[in-house]
């Protein structure tokens, strides 16, 4: 066919519009962004057809097609819901911690009404935002005063800036490290205008290395959990117990960053060497401070607990302005507290407390049903139930895996690096794992309610 009679007979914009309007997919996206994609869809055929690469008529249903595909493309969210086939329960990337139903519907709640974000009702004026989760925080780690910030890197700003500003901090250099690439212990320091008071080796810190820092101008002994790294071998570090009598004998407090919020005993995740915020109260430290979004399986916070006069210089601290938690955060951390005040509860109901727990024999169970969801397509992938091993994540626990069972998929005719990114493309993205060039779907992040799609992204992917 001639070009300029292709030309002539491409469809009319109106015509594509009415065509592609009614598809199921398009209900979130508005008339003009429609119109648009119809039109840029309509330029390109025409380009393609000046250029030789289309060479027939161009039908309604083509165009129509095309402008569908684009439209959804344009109206979808950029930040999504993913199906996590990693086994990683905490995946930074992710998104960290999965919240439960209960603390999402709370948030619900609060965001669509006018709530009593700062104000009593005892008073009929206005009230405190810490107050909604203060004697929570309090009950659950034994402190005097609690405050929630916008996550712990703010927490720990705000604790050195109240505490040591202008004043030295000391810390171990064991201790001084980068966690996710942006929250750095020296960094941080600085920006809160505490002066670093460095002790100790990289691998060995001890007492007395603590005892010769301090001097006139010292505020406060820090310690810093060493989330994301394990150091092994010929070291040592200085002791929560052992700070804190360092810091009585004296006259100086101890800050403890414990990272993670474990309020459960980590022996029912699997984990080993995580300090929870209870413990470290209970051994004297002045100030702890942790995350929401971590092992405590929460909404992004920071949580700093503690001695009332400590808490107190924070609360009315200037940065706690700049680092205030928002009434949805609040909401969701209010709701996860709740649930942990009956542990039982916490261990079914928080995601990442129930991932973490899932045993091998019920991960077994998983692996097989998800496999048995997936369509049989031998000529294309062959799937087979494999013991293996997933992470904690989340700068948690650094090291140690847990026992899990995956679903192994081999590609025939593609390879595994191909299968994964097709995966990530599908319309509910499924981001998998790849270990020697298999495709790896560990079902202790899979939700149960997400197998069928899973499979479909599945059937999709090699069909
Ligand atoms: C994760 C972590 C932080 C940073 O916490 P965010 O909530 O991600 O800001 C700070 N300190 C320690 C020890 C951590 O593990």
């Amino acid at each position: 066919m001639e070009k300029q009679e292709i030309l002539r007979n491409i469809p009319r914009v109106d015509d594509v519009i009415n065509a592609a309007r009614h598809d199921d997919g398009l209900k979130n996206v508005s008339y003009a962004t429609l119109a648009e994609c119809v039109r840029n869809v309509l330029d390109s055929i025409r380009k393609d057809v000046l250029s030789g690469k289309i060479t027939a008529e161009v039908t309604v249903g083509y165009a129509a097609d095309m402008a569908v595909r684009a439209a959804r493309e344009a109206g979808r969210h950029n930040l999504r819901a993913v199906i996590n086939a990693t086994g990683v329960v905490l995946h930074t990337n992710l998104g960290r911690a999965v919240l439960p139903p209960s603390v999402a519907e709370n948030i619900k709640q609060v965001a669509m009404q006018y709530n009593t974000l700062e104000y009593s009702l005892d008073e009929g004026g206005r009230g405190s935002r810490h107050d909604h989760v203060e004697s929570l925080i309090c009950k659950l780690t034994g402190a005097e005063a609690a405050m929630a910030v916008n996550n712990n890197a703010a927490a720990v700003m705000l604790m050195l800036a109240a505490v040591g500003k202008d004043r030295e901090i000391i810390v171990s250099r064991g201790e001084l490290v980068e966690i996710g690439g942006s929250f750095r212990v020296p960094e941080i320091m600085s920006m809160s205008g505490a002066r670093l008071k460095e002790v100790g080796t990289t691998n060995k810190t001890n007492p007395g290395d603590y005892k010769n820092a301090v001097n006139e101008n010292t505020a406060a002994l820090l310690k810093v959990h060493t989330s994301n790294f394990k150091l092994v071998g010929f070291c040592d570090d200085v002791k929560i117990e052992e700070m804190v009598a360092i810091g009585k004998a004296a006259g100086l407090p101890v800050l403890y960053d414990v990272g993670s919020g474990l309020m459960v005993d980590g022996a029912l995740l699997g984990i080993q060497n995580e300090p929870s915020a209870k413990d470290a109260l209970a051994a004297g430290a002045d100030v702890v401070c942790f995350s929401g979004d971590k092992l405590l399986g929460g909404p992004q916070a920071g949580i700093l607990a503690g001695k009332k006069k400590y808490i107190d210089m924070m609360k009315k601290h200037q940065f706690a302005r700049v680092v205030r938690i928002d009434k949805l955060t609040l909401a969701a951390l209010e709701a996860t507290l709740r649930i942990y005040l009956d542990g039982d509860r916490a261990m079914k109901e928080i995601p990442t407390l129930a991932n973490l727990a899932a045993d091998k024999t019920d991960l077994r169970v998983r692996a097989k049903k998800l496999l048995a969801a997936l369509p049989s397509m031998p000529d294309k992938f062959t799937a087979a139930v494999k013991a293996s091993e997933s992470q904690v994540g989340g700068g948690s626990a650094p090291g140690e895996m847990l026992p899990s069972f995956v679903v192994q998929i081999t590609p025939v005719a593609i390879s595994a690096a191909e299968a994964e990114k097709r995966l990530r493309e599908c319309e509910t993205p499924v981001i998998a794992r790849i270990h020697q060039d298999k495709l790896l779907l560990d079902p202790r992040t899979i939700f149960d309610s997400q197998y069928k799609e899973v499979a479909k992204a599945v059937g999709k992917v090699f069909g």
